[in-house]
C-alpha cells in the first residue's frame, strides 16, 4: 500500500534552479542585432558557390556547400544514425522512431523565432547548415539518398513515420510539396505515414488541401507560444519576425477542416512566460476541437534570443506534462483542475489514486507529438535530448524506467511513502 503527500519541492534543471514558474515578466528575449549587408540572405554560402558532395555534416571549419531543398534536406543527429549515414549511439535509447526533413537553403528560415537556433539573426554568425536547432547539429543529405534507404529497407524500416518540417523561405511550400512527392513515389504514405510542421506564415488553405490531397497524413502548426502577446514578443514584431497568431489560427483551423478529427495539432513550447492554466486552456482548446497538442519544454538555445534566460523548471513543466496528458487522453476537462492564484495546478481532477496511475505508466512523461505504430498516445517523434540534456530529461525519448519515475514524483512535489 502506498500513501502519497504533496509537498513543495521543486528540483528544477540548471539554469532555472531556484524558480518555480518561467513568468512572464522574466522571460523577455533580447533584441536581434543587426546583420551586416554582406552576410544577409545566405552571400557567404552563395558567393563560395561550392557544390555539396554527398552528406554535409555540419563544420564552422570549411566552406559550406551550397544545398537546397528539394534536392537537400536537413535531419537530426538521431535520425541520420538511425538511418545509418552517421556514427553514433544515443543515450539510453536505440533509434529514433519519426525521420525528420528540415527544408534547407544558403538563406536559411527568414523569420527571427526568439528561442528558435536557425533564425534569421544568426546569419552573421554561422551559415545555415551549421546552426543547432532543439540542441544538436542537423546534417544534410541529398533527399534522393534518404528515400533510397528507406525504400530499400521496406518493412524493416526503424520508422514509423516522416515528418517534413517547413521553414520560412518563399520556396518553402512547393519544395514541401517536391519532397512529399519523392517520398510517396517510393514509400508507401499507409507503410510510413508522413506528418507536415508547417509555416502558416507562406500558406494558403489550398496549400493544406494539396498536401492532403497528396498523401499527408497529419497537418501540425508550431505555435509554439501558448498566449498572443508572448507569441508577439518571441516570434512576431517583438524580434523582428513575420509571423502573425492570427494567420497561425487560421491555417490550424483550415487544418481542422481538411485533415479532419485527430489529424491535426499544434506545437506549444512552455515556460515562456505563460501560466500553467494559460497554456493547459490551450491544450483543452485544441482537443475541444479535436486536434492534439505536441509539448516542447523550454531550453535556451545557444546563440538564440533566449540562450540568457532559464530553461523551464521541471516542477512546472512535469505538472504540465501530467495535466496535458490527462486532457489529451484521459477525457479530464481544465474546468475540473485546480490552479493556484499563480495559475500552477494544484489539483489535476481525479481522485489522486488515479493520478497515481498515470504517473505510474509513465507515458504523460515522454515525448510527445505525431503518434507511431505502438498506440495513440505513444508518439513516434522522440526527438531524443531535443528539450533537455540526457542528465535531466525533459521529454523522455523511452519509457521511464523505475528510477526515471521515482526523480519524476519528487519533481511533481509528491512523496511517497510506502508502508
Ligand atoms: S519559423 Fe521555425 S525555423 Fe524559422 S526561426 Fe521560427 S521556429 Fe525557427
Amino acid at each position: 500500500m502506498s500513501c502519497i503527500k504533496q509537498d513543495v519541492h521543486p528540483e528544477n534543471g540548471p539554469p532555472g534552479a531556484d524558480l518555480a514558474v518561467n513568468g512572464f515578466d522574466l522571460m523577455q528575449p533580447r533584441f536581434p542585432a543587426q546583420t551586416p549587408a554582406g552576410v544577409r540572405n545566405g552571400r557567404r554560402v552563395k558567393d563560395a558557390a561550392v557544390p555539396p558532395q554527398g552528406v554535409y555534416l555540419p563544420n564552422n571549419n570549411v566552406l559550406t556547400p551550397q544545398m537546397r531543398s528539394p534536392e537537400y534536406v536537413q535531419m537530426s543527429n538521431a535520425a541520420a544514425i538511425t538511418l545509418g549515414i552517421m556514427p553514433g549511439r544515443m543515450h539510453r535509447c536505440g533509434c529514433t522512431r519519426c525521420l525528420n526533413l528540415l527544408l534547407t537553403y544558403p538563406e536559411g528560415c527568414r523569420a527571427n523565432c526568439a528561442y528558435c537556433g536557425l533564425a534569421r539573426h544568426r546569419e552573421a554568425e554561422r551559415d545555415y547548415a551549421d546552426r543547432n536547432f532543439i540542441r544538436v547539429d542537423w546534417p544534410a543529405v541529398p533527399t534522393e539518398q534518404v528515400v533510397d534507404i528507406v525504400a530499400r529497407d521496406g518493412e524493416k524500416s526503424p520508422f514509423h513515420r516522416m515528418c517534413i518540417s517547413m521553414i520560412t523561405h518563399p520556396r518553402s511550400d512547393a519544395d514541401t510539396v517536391a519532397v512529399l512527392e519523392a517520398w510517396t513515389a517510393r514509400i508507401d504514405p499507409a507503410a510510413i505515414p508522413v506528418s507536415i510542421l508547417s509555416n502558416p506564415t507562406t500558406m494558403e488553405r489550398a496549400d493544406v488541401q494539396r498536401l492532403r490531397d497528396l498523401g499527408a497524413d497529419i497537418f501540425t502548426v508550431a505555435l509554439d507560444a501558448a498566449t498572443p502577446a508572448i507569441f508577439d514578443r518571441t516570434r512576431g514584431k517583438g524580434v523582428q519576425s513575420p509571423h502573425k497568431w492570427q494567420k497561425y489560427w487560421e491555417i490550424l483551423l483550415d487544418a481542422r477542416d481538411v485533415f479532419g478529427p485527430q489529424k491535426f495539432g499544434a506545437h506549444i513550447i512552455v515556460g515562456m512566460g505563460e501560466t500553467e492554466y494559460e497554456v493547459l486552456s490551450l491544450v483543452q482548446q485544441l482537443v475541444d476541437l479535436g486536434g492534439h497538442s505536441h509539448l516542447f519544454c523550454f531550453f535556451p538555445e545557444q546563440g538564440s534570443l533566449m540562450d540568457h534566460l532559464p530553461a523551464t523548471p521541471r516542477d512546472q513543466w512535469r505538472r504540465v506534462q501530467l495535466a496535458r496528458y490527462l486532457i489529451d487522453y484521459a477525457g479530464v476537462r481544465v474546468e475540473r483542475m485546480s490552479f493556484d492564484g499563480e495559475g500552477r495546478v494544484v489539483g489535476y481532477g481525479l481522485p489522486q489514486a488515479e493520478v497515481e496511475e498515470v504517473i505510474t505508466q509513465g507515458i504523460a512523461f515522454r515525448t510527445s507529438g505525431c503518434p507511431g505504430k505502438f498506440r495513440d498516445d505513444v508518439s513516434a517523434c522522440d526527438r531524443p535530448y531535443g528539450d533537455s540534456p540526457p542528465s535531466n530529461i525533459a521529454s523522455f525519448p523511452f519509457q521511464p524506467g523505475r528510477r526515471d519515475l521515482q526523480k519524476i514524483r519528487r519533481q511533481l512535489g509528491i512523496r511517497v511513502v510506502r508502508g
